[in-house]
């Protein structure tokens, strides 16, 4: 059980957040939840496990903005056990015609948001002597695919964040790790089937599957329940010495 344990989970109001948010307050952790959109219900759905629920509205591409949200909760909770680094979003195009504020706001929040949460948690878990950080990279942390220059830079930069940080952390009882998924359908996904459905003229479910097939063999998504259950894996004692690895969960995509 996490009772009495704080974590902030980024980009946590849809999708992989929204699942691993609502995992670790079935465990009975305090939870703080970030991101845009649908807050009050994924307010709703996290506080229906009756912990302690805040809500943060940090925009992750501004340093600013997460050094605020990192003092909120500390100034809530005395202080941060659990952080787990998702927010993330994706654009796709060829390089040569890739925009490049595009670029910049995917490196500031799929990599560099990261680096700043990591960097104002961590000396209040030095001095608690306990934590957990980790890092929602993906398959595109391991593997490239064409048209995503900019997501796949992020997620290789994000795991070798994780495993500098998991070094610095080795002699304490503090340890960061990367999760890879494949396919999960959430939102981010979702305008991915829509996208490709539009420009190959078929539908929506002749999409998905072209989209699982193309990468992930075993032609089914993970889901979010899924990866929340490995980040409690991550937070438990047995994984006390899992310390800076990039641990998929991609129904084989990278065993390819
Ligand atoms: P999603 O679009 O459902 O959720 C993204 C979350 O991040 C939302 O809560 C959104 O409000 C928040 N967010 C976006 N920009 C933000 C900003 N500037 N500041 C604060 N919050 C912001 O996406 P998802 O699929 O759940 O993705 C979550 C993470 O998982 C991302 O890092 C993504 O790269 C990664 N991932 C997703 C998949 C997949 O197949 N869906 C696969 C591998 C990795």
């Amino acid at each position: 059980t996490l009772t009495g344990k704080t974590a902030l989970v980024t980009g946590s109001t849809s999708g992989i957040g929204l699942g691993v948010a609502l995992e670790l307050a079935r465990q009975g952790a305090n939870i703080v939840l970030n991101g845009f959109g649908e807050v009050a219900q994924a307010s709703e759905r996290v506080s229906a496990e009756a912990v302690a629920l805040r809500y943060h509205d940090a925009d992750l591409g501004k340093p600013e903005q997460i050094a605020a949200m990192m003092a909120y909760v500390q100034a809530e909770f005395g202080g941060l056990d659990i952080l787990v680094n998702n927010a993330g979003i994706q654009h796709i195009a060829k390089i040569e015609d890739f925009a490049p504020e595009k670029w910049d706001a995917i490196l500031a929040i799929n990599l560099s948001a990261a680096f700043h949460t990591s960097r104002l948690a961590i000396p209040a878990m030095r001095a608690r002597g306990w934590g957990r950080i980790i890092n929602i990279a993906s398959a595109h942390g391991l593997v490239g695919s064409t048209g995503k220059s900019a997501y796949v830079a992020a997620k290789h930069g994000l795991i070798g964040l994780t495993k500098v940080a998991a070094l610095e952390l080795a002699e304490t009882d503090i340890t960061c790790n990367a999760i890879c998924p494949g396919w999960v359908r959430t939102p981010l996904v979702e305008k991915q089937i829509e996208a490709r459905a539009q420009a190959e003229g078929i539908a929506t479910a002749q999409a998905q599957r072209a989209l699982l097939a193309e990468k992930q063999p075993s032609h089914e998504f993970v889901t979010p329940e899924q990866i929340g259950q490995l980040v409690l894996f991550l937070c438990s004692p047995a994984a006390s010495q899992v310390r800076g690895v990039a641990w998929s969960i991609d129904g084989g995509w990278t065993a390819q």
